[in-house]
């Protein structure tokens, strides 16, 4: 059943088709073949029941004169004609009086009872006829016991012929419906031919042939209508993402001119802050070197808060020129991070044995980027992670790297102060902090700075932490740079 589910539509209306034809012509044959041999038959039965009239009405003398000899004679007549088998004349009590048997044929016992015809052995070729004697009263009877002559014969014609009959019309039939169904079929296959067509190409702007006013068509017009719409849609679809692109654009090229100006503005104001900066600070070391002595107390501690003022100014603006200088004509090459690390912990030696910190590494990958920078980047984060520590904890830093695929996921986790939640996406901006400076030195620009080298090596950064259980600063770096 469901090899016949899959196979074509074709196929299936073919045999729909040779199925309905085969079982008409099958009843047609059954009822021609069973009626035929009906008048077949009872055409036989009639002879034979002529026969029995015409030997019951020659046996009447011979029944009255109690001459069965004379009646058996009379019964050899039947020898001409080949289908009687058996033949009995019975008399007035039912007595057999004479008989007739074919040669070769068995003795057959007759009563001439109703049950007898009925059971006669295959009623389709033997039966039996009664006839009663009658002149005035009934005298006896006559029993044929006969056969349908060649009825084997005219049965397997009949099937020959049958068979022939079936064979042409299923050949016609087949035919037939092979022309006729190809107006649904052709069209039907022409639809699906055309569905495939638009899903393969993508192009709705293809269309079915409509012809004709039956389902077929109705179905032509209605999918038509289908690919209008959509291919309406995908026209709006196509413009609104131009009309999106387009102004993407302008908004990107509008965010970078800002952008750009902003770093002139912050590059031209922090490099222009340094000259009178440097001044202040020399004039507030010439004081303290030359006047110092001159100051009361409370002089020399303005003295000295001018002075840490102007130096953390000038570590402010240190810090801001190397932000909007990152990017600017980074060279990139092959970068051994492993070789970036240990140049980075050796820079922070000092702080390292000071606060006793163990670092840890799994090996560290080459990669496409700007080694400054990831020294930089490196830099920050593990400074970071020392200075965040909790005070009564040794510091711990274990970094690790996961490759995938096509960048590399770097981890540096420290069992420091942590972060509160709220806080993870603010300490990426520049100035932002979360601490007084008394309490952990620092500009606000490590993490901004941070930020920058990664997106600029086409990676992310963020944190994951939690407020006294330590931090993990993950980032990834594009290995497509
Ligand atoms: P800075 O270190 O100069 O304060 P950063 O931009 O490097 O500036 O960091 C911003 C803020 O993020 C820090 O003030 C600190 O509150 C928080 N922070 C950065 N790294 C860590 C860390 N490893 N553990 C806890 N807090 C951190």
């Amino acid at each position: 059943m469901l090899e016949f589910e899959n196979t074509s539509i074709r196929k299936k209306l073919i045999i729909i088709q040779l199925a309905t034809a085969l079982l008409a012509v099958l009843i047609c044959c059954f009822f021609f073949v069973y009626r035929d041999i009906r008048t077949f038959k009872d055409a036989e039965v009639r002879t034979n029941y002529s026969i029995a009239q015409v030997i019951g009405f020659n046996a009447i003398p011979a029944l009255e004169f109690m001459d069965p000899e004379a009646a058996e004679k009379m019964l050899l007549s039947l020898q001409n004609n080949p289908s009687v088998l058996n033949a009995v004349i019975l008399d007035q009590k039912g007595r057999e009086f004479a008989r007739y048997d074919r040669t070769g044929e068995e003795a057959f016992s007759f009563t001439g009872s109703e049950e007898e015809k009925e059971n006669t052995n295959n009623p389709w070729e033997k039966f039996i006829i009664t006839y009663p004697i009658v002149d005035k009263e009934q005298l006896g009877t006559v029993v044929i016991r006969a056969e349908l002559t060649g009825f084997r014969q005219i049965l397997l014609d009949y099937l020959i012929i049958a068979g022939l009959i079936l064979l042409a019309s299923l050949a016609i039939a087949l035919l037939v419906s092979n022309i006729l169904q190809r107006s649904i079929t052709q069209r039907l296959l022409g639809l699906v031919n055309r569905t495939k067509e638009v899903a393969d190409k993508n192009d709705y702007s293809l269309r079915a042939k409509e012809y004709g006013n039956d389902e077929i068509a109705t179905l032509a017009t209605a999918y038509n209508r289908m690919l209008d719409q959509i291919e309406r849609m995908q026209k709006a679809l196509k413009n609104a993402n131009a009309d999106l692109e387009k102004r993407v654009k302008i908004r990107t090229a509008e965010l970078e001119a800002a952008n750009q100006e902003l770093e002139r503005f912050v590059y031209v104001a922090s490099h222009d802050l340094q000259e009178p900066l440097r001044t202040i600070s020399n004039y507030a070391g010439l004081l303290q070197d030359k006047y110092s002595g001159g100051l009361d107390a409370t002089g020399n501690k303005y003295l000295g808060s001018l002075m840490r003022s102007a130096g953390r100014m000038r570590a402010l603006i240190n810090d801001l020129l190397e932000f909007s200088r990152l990017g600017k004509n980074a060279e990139i090459k092959d970068v051994d991070t492993g070789h970036v690390l240990q140049e980075v912990i050796s820079l922070l030696d000092a702080v390292i044995s000071e606060n006793g910190v163990t670092i840890t590494s799994t090996s560290l990958p080459v990669l496409k980027g700007n080694e400054v920078e990831l020294k930089q980047l490196f830099q920050n984060l593990l400074s970071n992670a020392i200075k965040f520590r909790k005070p009564d904890v040794a510091p711990e830093v274990n970094i690790t790297v996961e490759d995938r695929g096509n960048e590399y996921l770097f981890a540096f986790k420290d069992n420091g102060i942590g972060i509160e939640p709220e806080y993870k996406e603010r300490i990426f901006i520049v100035f932002q902090r979360l601490h007084a400076k008394h309490e952990y030195p620092g500009t606000g620009i490590g993490l901004a700075t941070c930020q920058k080298i990664v997106t600029l090596h086409k990676g992310k950064i963020w944190v994951d932490s939690q407020l006294g259980n330590g931090s993990t600063f993950y980032f990834t770096l594009s290995k497509n740079l």
